[in-house]
């Protein structure tokens, strides 16, 4: 294993028949980070995830986890890996505090310290006031919780969670995610979504996979500085001013750097959009041009540069791979 890091995966491959649902990928997870997993529809995250947790062995390639190879040492990696899968199977008819001791008991935690672990992830996951209730009545946003706990019991080191804010409310996925916040750190966290916010927002780094392949890894700000920089085109300052459009624009396109300047709404208070060179000299000369003119500046901000943007970029079938890509 690469030091420092909880989950290596190499040229992993995962063929059904002749088609590669997993195609050579390779990538690092470094301990006690979140690392994000993302892509489209049927890009391969889950079939990933069941070979990193040893549900189906590769075709070809090696991954290891916690420092054990998952095809030839899988009850070590078991042991070392909390999972909550996509869709958590819970006993409904069960309540919460019976089935995480039930759960524990068979991840082989002793009798003596069962109570005390099951209070502890319950304690994590803000689970307390329902430890009595049986899960058919808990909320979907509660039954995640519960998946996690059920993921942390024996306090794994490595947490893999499949699409952990799916079906839940806005208020429950900013729950969730501030508890994700709380694990990094004593757990290394791959997490599986397709909701770029939840990565910008919780992960250190993230991995974009699109059919079977790695298309690009870094962190959220390399990402979206790649995105500038293979489509400086794409990259856009718009800027509002209370002024009149036209003269607003002729002012703009005369500034050095300025490739085009378009407006984009009219009337009291307009709306450009400028492309060419958008450093900061060329926001500052704006900035003193708008107030020289008596005009008032009412907000400038890049568009193009989002995770977004480059995420719909580069999981386009006509994209090509950036060079982030592993
Ligand atoms: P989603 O976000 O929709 O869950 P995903 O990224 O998790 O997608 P996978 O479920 O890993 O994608 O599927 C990757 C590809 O492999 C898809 O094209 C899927 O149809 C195919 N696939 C998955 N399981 C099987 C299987 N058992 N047999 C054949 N093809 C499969």
């Amino acid at each position: 294993m690469a030091s420092g890091a909880d989950i290596v995966v190499k040229n992993l491959t995962k063929a059904y028949g002749k088609f590669l649902a997993v195609d050579h990928i390779s990538f690092e997870v470094p301990k006690g980070s979140i690392v994000g997993f993302l892509g489209p529809n049927g890009a391969g995250k889950t079939t990933t995830i069941r070979m990193l947790t040893c549900f189906m062995p590769p075709t070809s390639g090696t991954a290891s986890v916690a420092g054990f190879d998952v095809f030839t040492q899988s009850m070590e990696v078991r042991s070392r890996v909390g999972y909550l899968p996509e869709n958590a199977p819970i006993y409904t008819e069960m309540r919460v505090a019976e089935y995480l001791s039930y759960r524990g008991r068979l991840k082989g935690i002793e009798r003596s310290a069962l109570k005390s672990r099951v209070e502890s992830v319950c304690q994590k996951c803000w689970l307390g006031e329902r430890l009595r209730w049986p899960i058919g009545t808990l909320s979907k946003g509660y039954r995640q919780r519960l998946g996690i706990a059920d993921a942390l019991l024996n306090n794994p080191p490595v947490l893999i969670l499949d699409e952990p804010t799916v079906g839940l409310d806005p208020t429950q996925i900013r729950e969730t995610r501030k508890m994700l916040a709380d694990l990094a750190g004593q757990h290394t966290v791959l997490l599986s979504t397709h909701i770029l916010s939840e990565v910008e927002l919780t992960c250190q780094r993230v991995i974009i996979i699109g059919r079977g392949k790695i298309l690009a890894q870094g962190t959220p700000e390399e990402l979206k500085q790649e995105c500038a920089r293979r489509n400086s085109s794409g990259a856009k300052l718009v800027v509002e001013v209370r002024g009149p459009a036209q003269q607003v624009k002729m002012a703009l396109g005369a500034m050095p750097g300025v490739e085009n300047v378009e407006i984009l709404s009219d009337g009291p208070v307009c709306s450009l959009s400028v492309n060419g060179k958008l450093d900061g000299a060329l926001r500052e000369l704006i900035a003193s041009t708008v107030v020289e003119r008596g005009w008032a500046l009412r907000e400038m901000r890049t568009t193009g540069t989002s995770l977004e943007e480059f995420f719909v970029q580069i999981t386009d079938p006509g994209a090509t791979n950036p060079s982030l890509a592993a």
